[in-house]
């Protein structure tokens, strides 16, 4: 491999060898561009990788228009993206690479061997059958101070922290694709965020999504159902645009509070409504194929000599951590009332304290501001340089609408550079 410093000046620098970063080097090896590829880490991909772990979910077979309604407040940016570069576009992209895909029950599309691996290997394979240089345990510092080449309207050289110390490279154009800020071991660590400040590109905070609550739980409840399930429930919340929002799966108790998918789907009106009052509450069903008369008939039948928990579990099911959350949240005087207690049923109230750390995340909110990128992804403040994927500020629910989104931001700027070269 040719060291960077001695490659020519005419090299496309793509930096985060991420899903984002990497269709950026895709678009444009695939045009005829010469395209050094910089990474952090000792090798790319780690999240993607990480993703595959508990089944790769791609993209989803959704409509479109439901499906761009998953980007809630940035869908105006974000439905271009997906114009261009869809889920169909996605299942093509991995069926290109010998990868077929299936649609899920649920309507998410997977692998058919639910790996990442499989598609990663493929993918990296063609890259650099294109020629795409790959620079691992470079970690790009930023730009260096002089001038430099800022005199062809492109930024001075990219500094990077290599095990050869530090090292400079000069580019005809830059794609960032840095990832945001959750799993900063895998290598996205969102360290990128002054660098960008710093030179006139408005940055939203990054903040956690798609991720845990605390509830502060007595130790009576945490030491029997911490990691425990709840299975075949239903929320209800109030979304980010204030509409009531129900939706039903599965969520598990954790530790200090609650995680999984159910509960990632409402992290991000949980997480404003704690910011803006301290606390947010969701109501919860332990008995969504039933309806409210029904249980509050059940309830109410006559229990003889039998205890309350024997009766719930006898004649509605209840039990386990499901009963468990009833005598945790619900006063003496509340379990004492037939009527009370079959509301609680049907909608216990569980207030949420804090989201958990960004780093615990499935992914990250905030990011490279739409408003401060031009339609090809380039940052208005610093012609040449592009952005890519969860480092841009939008944000989604898991289902694979954040590797679509990733997919297709890549993409587009991989466009994008190919435009603003005259390509
Ligand atoms: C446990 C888990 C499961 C997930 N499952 C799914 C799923 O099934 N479906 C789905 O759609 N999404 C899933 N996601 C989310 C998805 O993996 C991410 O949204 C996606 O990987 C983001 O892609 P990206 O290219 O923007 O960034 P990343 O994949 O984070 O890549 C960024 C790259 O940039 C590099 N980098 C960062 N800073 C620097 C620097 N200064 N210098 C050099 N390199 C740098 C990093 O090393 C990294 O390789 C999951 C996430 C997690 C954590």
């Amino acid at each position: 491999m040719q060291p960077p410093q001695n490659r020519p000046r005419h090299s496309i620098a793509v930096i985060g060898g991420g899903p984002a970063g990497l269709m950026a080097a895709d678009v444009l090896a695939s045009a005829g561009f010469s395209v050094d590829v910089f990474d952090a880490m000792p090798s790319v991909g780690r999240k993607f990788l990480l993703a595959g772990k508990g089944g790769l979910n791609l993209t989803h077979a959704e409509a479109f228009d439901p499906f761009v309604q998953r980007y809630a407040g940035r869908r105006a940016a974000v439905q271009p993206l997906l114009e261009s570069f869809g889920a169909e576009a996605a299942r093509a992209w991995a069926l290109d690479l010998g990868i077929e895909t299936f649609v899920g029950t649920s309507g998410r599309v997977f692998p058919k061997d639910l790996k990442a691996a499989p598609l990663l290997r493929g993918w990296l394979h063609r890259l650099r059958g294109q020629g795409v240089q790959f620079h691992m345990r470079h970690r790009w510092l930023g730009w260096a101070a002089e001038a430099g080449a800022e005199a062809n309207g492109l930024p001075s050289a990219l500094r990077f922290d290599t095990p050869n110390g530090e090292q400079r490279f000069e580019a005809r154009a830059v794609v960032l694709a840095l990832g945001g800020g959750s799993w900063s071991r895998l290598g996205s660590d969102g360290a990128w965020v002054p660098w960008l400040r710093e030179r006139g590109v408005d940055v939203a905070p990054l903040l956690p999504s798609n991720c845990g609550f605390d509830v502060g739980w007595s130790e009576y409840f945490r030491a029997r159902f911490a990691g425990a399930p709840l299975k075949s429930v239903a929320i209800d919340w109030t979304g980010t645009d204030g509409s009531p929002v129900r939706q039903s799966g599965e969520f598990v108790v954790t530790e200090g509070g609650v995680e999984g998918s159910l509960v990632y789907t409402a992290s991000a009106a949980l997480r404003d409504r704690i910011d803006a009052d301290g606390s947010a509450t969701f109501q919860l069903d332990l008995l969504p194929a039933r309806d409210a008369e029904w249980v509050a008939r059940e309830v109410a039948h006559p229990r003889g000599p039998r205890s309350l928990s024997t009766h719930l579990k006898t004649r509605l099911n209840l039990s386990g951590v499901k009963a468990g959350l009833l005598w945790e949240l619900c006063p003496k005087d509340v379990q004492a009332d037939p009527a009370r207690l079959a509301a609680a049923i049907k909608a216990l109230p569980i207030t949420v304290t804090s989201a958990r750390p960004i780093d615990e995340a499935i992914s990250s909110a905030g990011g490279v501001r739409f408003e401060a990128l031009d339609d090809g992804l380039m940052l208005r403040a610093l012609p040449g340089v592009f952005c890519a994927g969860e480092m841009l500020d939008w944000e989604a629910p898991t289902g694979g609408y954040l590797l679509t989104a990733c997919l297709a931001s890549g993409h587009a700027a991989g466009r994008g550079v190919q435009r603003w070269l005259g390509g």
